[in-house]
């Protein structure tokens, strides 16, 4: 186990595929290539409705679990369209993702993601936290912006509760452009997350949280990027819609 950390590979399924049988087939190769593999935890995070068939593949086995893509801070009540902890707990999910940049660019503001982290710690989920900078400027701003997006999502999270937080670092030019940081980059950023969240927390908490890098993984750059960016894993979505790919990656982190 490296870095004091089992590895983590979430697989964010974003809106596709476009069919119920299909997601179940992508779960169903993605198991079978992977129940040997050990000391490597993979989350696979569909859409809300293929969940149940993805739940099917699962059958209650420890290979894979159930992450999900969003949810609501409220438990209950008058808010259409949205999915709540209580009913993502009864089924069965254990990873929630929160900030993604393609729903901050949708409207999510750094309060809702603050309400919303809040909520899953509460609830005894596991939250993946996604941070990233829209573009590297030459004067390093990317840095005091990261910092800031981790300031206000964790502010309420008391210090108990920080094992339950995963932090994916996700440059947002980097997500599905096919374009990545130098793993020095990653490995520089790793580093500065953990200096922000020593800061807050003191080291020793600080160095409980798994840091992913997320943005244009694929097998070919897996290796590299994990061992050179120094990360505990991977959060991965277009490579995760292709079981190959996928299991790649799965396996780069296991080598
Ligand atoms: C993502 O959307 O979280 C992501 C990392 O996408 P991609 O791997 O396609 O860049």
């Amino acid at each position: 186990m490296k870095y004091g950390h089992t590895p983590l590979v979430v697989g964010n399924w974003k809106m596709n595929p476009s069919t119920k049988d299909a997601a179940k087939r992508l779960a169903q190769e993605v198991k079978k290539a992977i129940q040997r593999v050990k000391d490597v935890d993979v989350v696979l995070a569909p859409s809300h409705l293929h969940l149940e068939s993805v739940r099917g593949v699962q059958n209650g086995s420890a290979v894979f679990q159930l992450g999900i893509q969003n949810v609501h801070h409220e438990k209950l009540g008058a808010h259409t369209g949205e999915v709540s902890l209580p009913m993502v707990k009864d089924f069965g999910v254990s990873h929630v993702i929160i900030g993604h940049s393609e729903r901050r660019k949708d409207g999510e503001t750094d309060e809702m993601i603050e309400r919303k982290v809040g909520a899953v710690i509460k609830s005894g989920l596991t939250v993946v936290l996604c941070v990233g900078e829209l573009e590297r400027d030459h004067s390093a701003h990317y840095f005091t912006h990261i910092e800031s997006q981790i300031r206000s999502a964790l502010k309420g999270i008391p210090r108990a509760k920080l094992p339950q937080v995963v932090i994916a670092y996700e440059p947002v030019w980097a997500i599905g452009t096919g374009k990545t940081p130098t793993p020095e980059d990653v490995h520089e950023m790793k580093l500065f997350i953990e200096k922000t969240l020593s800061d807050i927390y003191g080291r020793n908490l600080a160095q409980k949280v798994r840091i992913l890098y997320g943005g244009s993984v694929n097998t070919k750059n897996a290796g590299e990027l994990y061992q050179g960016g120094s990360v505990h894993g991977f959060l991965v979505g277009g490579a995760s819609l292709t079981a190959a790919e996928f299991v790649g990656i799965v396996k780069s982190v296991t080598a």
